[in-house]
């Protein structure tokens, strides 16, 4: 785990890196309402699961006044893609009904009238909304500087080393994103997730970010991860599953190796046994 200011340094390059292979990608629109809801369908499922229970709900209750005036058990079944739907039916109903107490109309539009805090600390009133879910809406609906922290961005910043397996995610990552940076570095480290640091077997001959990743680090001894970091090269041991074997690579080279998934452990070869050099 990297020091507050070390961790800064490390997620402005990979945002850098991160943007330079996936770019600044721009979210799909929809209205805070709806984000609000697709974000409550989400809560411990999968993007498919979420997305084929919002389409279904969508179509079977086009307007939220339709879903108001729907039972919970319709609701229900209309979402059964998401799992635990009778327990969402009832959170979704139960929030749309406080909107309307609360504000007098299904509609979000009167958070663009508070200041960011109050903004946050009213959507985190509703029953079943946490900061991701809040954070989402702020900062894809109104373009509020929030980070949210899916299971994708919580899963890649642990490997990464920029946050610890425990602690509130949230509190820990707001300070360390760059200025302005909180939309893209959100959606890339989700593609990231995605498609190349996935949950069971992370792709990391794939990633562009291996020299910064706790993960594949944790393979070098001390010594070869200080001669990483000072650009020098040395013989080295690698354990795979399959032997050990010496080997003199380049940066390059030692990268690939220490993400290759079948290496253990890559030592620099100072410190070898004088067994294992013979
Ligand atoms: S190097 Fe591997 S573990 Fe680290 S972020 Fe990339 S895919 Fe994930």
């Amino acid at each position: 785990m990297l020091a507050s200011m070390d961790a800064r340094v490390t997620l402005a390059e990979v945002d850098r890196r991160l943007a330079d292979l996936y770019g600044d990608p721009q979210p799909e629109q929809h209205e805070p309402l709806d984000l609000l809801v697709r974000t409550i369908l989400s809560q411990n499922t999968s993007d498919r699961n979420r997305d084929r229970a919002y389409a279904s709900l969508r179509a079977r209750f086009p307007t939220w006044e339709d879903v108001l005036g729907a039972t919970p058990q319709e609701i229900a079944d209309a979402i059964q893609g998401a799992g635990l739907h009778k327990q969402r039916a009832e959170r979704i109903l139960s929030v749309l009904q406080l909107i309307v107490q609360k504000q007098g109309a299904l509609s979000l539009d009167f958070l663009r009238n508070l200041t960011p805090e109050e903004a946050e600390q009213w959507l985190l009133s509703l029953p079943g909304v946490g900061k991701k879910t809040a954070y989402i809406v702020l900062l894809m609906g109104y373009a509020i500087p929030r980070f949210p922290v899916d299971t994708h961005v919580a899963r890649v910043t642990q490997r990464l080393g920029v946050r610890p397996a425990s602690g509130e995610p949230h509190a820990v990552l707001a300070p360390l994103i760059p200025q302005g940076r909180q939309l893209p570095l959100h959606l890339n480290l989700i593609n990231l997730g995605r498609q190349v640091c996935v949950a069971r077997r992370p792709r990391c001959p794939q990633c562009p970010l291996p020299d910064l990743c706790d993960y594949v680090m944790a393979k070098a001894d001390p010594r070869l991860r200080a001669n990483l970091r000072a650009g020098e090269t040395s013989a080295v041991l690698v354990r795979r599953g399959d032997g050990v074997q010496t080997m003199r690579p380049d940066r390059e080279e030692l990268l690939a190796i220490l993400s290759d998934p079948m290496v253990h452990s890559v030592e620099a070869s100072g410190t070898l046994s004088t067994k294992e050099v013979a």
